[in-house]
C-alpha cells in the first residue's frame, strides 16, 4: 500500500509546523475524518474497526455526549469562579460511584495535570517530597510527572527526578506475584531508601490495574499489603485511573475496587468526557483542605460548564447502557477467542485482561518467552492495512493492546478475531 498524496501532506506539514519528533501511529499513518460508535473512516472513505480509543469511551461523536456539548455551548461557558450547579452536579455524581471517602474533586483539563495536583496534594499533607511509581510506566507530562513516565523520560527537567524512586512493575506472566507480597516489600524497601536520603516518604503512585505496563493479571485484592505498607510508612496512596476508570475493566467501575484498595487520591482524565478534554483528582476533605491551604488552585478551564455537560453525559451513558456490565460479557468473549488463537498459534504466550481491555503477549519461544517485539508491530501495522485499528504495549511492546470505546460488541470482536487469525496465519515470525 502505498500512502495518500493527501498522507504525505499532513506528514510534511506536521513535521514543519509541529516540530520533530511527533509521534503517529503505524509505519503508514491514517488520516481519518470521521467517527461514529466504534467505527472510524479515512479519507477515502474506508472504514476501520476502532479496538483501541479509550477516549472515545462511549463512542465516537456519541449522540448524547455531543447534544450536550452543543446544549451548554449555545447557553453558556465561562471559567469556575462564577456560581454553576453544572461542577457541583457532575462531582456529586461521579463520587457517588465511589467510597464514602472519596467525597470532594478538582477538576482539570488532563491527566497530567491531576497527577501534578496529586502529588502536591501528598506533599502538602505528609510535609515530604519522596513518590515512588512503577518503572515502566506513564503517568503524564508536567515536569514533575514526566519524572514519573518511565515510557518517556525526558532528557531536560528541572532536576526533580531526586525525589523518584522506582519499583518494578509486576509482570504474572514472567515473575508471578500471587498475592502482592513481594510487590509490598519492594516498596517497603524503597520507602526506606527515600527515609535514609531525606527526602522522606510522601506517596506511592500507580494505575491499579497496570494498564499502560502490559495488564498483569493480578488477582482482586492484589494491593491490599501494598496499600498496608504505605499508611504504616504515613504516605498516600494514589490511584491513577486515567486509563483504568470508568468500568473499563467490567468488574467495578474503578480498578481500585477491583484490587482491593481505597485510594487516598485518584486521577482521572482521558474517557471522562469522551474527547473533550476534563481530567480530575478524586479525595477526601482532609486532603483537600491540606492542599488548599498550601495553594490557592485556580484552573481557567477546568470543570467549565460545557466540559461538565460532556462529562456528565459520559456518566448518564455508562448508567443507562449498563456499559460496565456489557464490557464484562463482551469481554469475556473476547478472552475465549483470544484462547482459541492461543491454542492455534505458538507465538501467543500469554492471554490477559478484564472486561474491554484484553491482549495477547507474543513471544518467540513458550519456553524462554523471548519477546516478540519487532513480529507484533508487524502484526498491528497488518491489521491496520485490513481496517482494524490497535496497538501494543508493555515492557517489551509485545503485548497487543486491545482496548476499544466501550459500546464494542461480540460481533465487532469476532470480526477483530477473524482478522486476527488470518494476519497471523500469513505473517513470518521473523521477517
Ligand atoms: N496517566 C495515565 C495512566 C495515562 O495513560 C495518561 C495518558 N496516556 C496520563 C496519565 C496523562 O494524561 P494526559 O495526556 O491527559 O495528560
Amino acid at each position: 500500500m502505498t500512502l495518500p498524496a493527501k498522507s504525505v501532506e499532513l506528514i510534511e506539514r506536521r513535521a514543519k509546523l509541529l516540530g520533530p519528533n511527533v509521534s503517529t501511529f503505524y509505519d503508514e499513518p491514517v488520516h481519518f475524518v470521521k467517527g461514529e460508535g466504534v467505527w472510524l473512516w479515512d479519507a477515502d472513505g474506508r472504514r476501520y474497526l476502532d479496538c483501541y480509543n479509550n477516549v472515545p469511551h462511549v463512542g465516537h461523536c456519541n449522540p448524547r455526549v455531543v447534544e450536550a456539548i452543543c446544549r451548554q455551548a449555545r447557553a453558556l461557558n465561562t471559567h469556575t469562579r462564577y456560581l454553576h450547579d453544572g461542577i457541583l452536579d457532575y462531582v456529586e455524581k461521579l463520587t457517588g460511584t465511589m467510597d464514602a471517602a472519596l467525597d470532594t474533586a478538582i477538576l482539570t483539563c488532563t491527566g497530567s495535570e491531576a497527577n501534578d495536583i496529586a502529588l502536591r496534594m501528598a506533599e502538602a499533607m505528609t510535609g515530604k517530597r519522596g513518590i515512588i511509581a512503577t518503572d515502566a510506566t506513564y503517568h503524564g507530562n508536567t515536569a514533575l510527572v514526566s519524572q514519573l513516565s518511565r515510557s518517556n523520560i525526558p532528557t531536560v527537567g528541572f532536576g526533580l527526578s531526586q525525589y523518584c524512586r522506582f519499583v518494578s512493575a509486576p509482570d504474572s506472566y514472567r515473575d508471578p506475584d500471587p498475592d502482592g507480597s513481594k510487590f509490598a516489600d519492594a516498596v517497603a524497601e524503597q520507602i526506606a531508601e527515600h527515609e535514609k536520603a531525606g527526602t522522606g516518604f510522601a506517596a506511592l503512585i500507580l494505575c491499579p490495574y497496570f494498564l499502560n505496563e502490559g495488564f498483569p493479571d493480578n488477582p482482586d485484592g492484589w494491593l491490599a499489603p501494598t496499600a498496608k505498607v504505605v499508611r504504616q510508612a504515613g504516605g498516600l496512596l494514589i490511584c491513577d485511573e486515567v486509563q483504568s476508570g470508568f468500568g473499563r475493566t467490567g468488574t467495578h467501575m474503578w480498578a481500585h475496587q477491583k484490587l482491593g484498595v481505597v485510594p487516598d487520591v485518584m486521577t482521572l482524565g482521558k474517557p471522562m468526557a469522551n474527547g473533550h478534554p476534563v481530567g480530575g483528582v478524586v479525595t477526601g476533605s482532609e486532603i483537600i483542605s491540606a492542599f488548599r491551604k498550601g495553594y490557592r488552585y485556580f484552573n481557567t478551564f477546568g470543570g467549565n460548564p460545557v466540559s461538565c455537560a460532556a462529562a456528565m453525559a459520559v456518566l448518564e451513558e455508562i448508567e443507562d447502557q449498563s456499559l460496565v456490565a456489557h464490557a464484562r460479557s463482551v469481554g469475556d468473549h473476547a478472552r475465549k477467542r483470544l484462547n482459541l488463537l492461543k491454542e492455534k498459534y505458538d507465538v501467543i504466550g500469554d492471554i490477559r485482561g478484564s472486561g474491554l481491555i484484553f491482549g495477547a503477549e507474543m513471544v518467540l519461544d513458550r519456553d524462554s518467552k523471548e519477546p516478540a517485539g519487532e513480529f507484533t508491530d508487524r502484526i498491528i501495522n497488518a491489521m491496520r492495512q485490513r481496517g482494524i485499528i490497535h496497538s501494543k504495549l508493555g515492557r517489551h511492546k509485545n503485548t497487543l493492546k486491545i482496548r476499544p470505546p466501550m459500546p464494542f460488541s461480540v460481533e465487532n470482536a469476532d470480526l477483530l478475531f477473524d482478522t486476527l487469525d488470518d494476519v497471523l496465519a500469513e505473517t513470518p515470525l521473523v521477517a
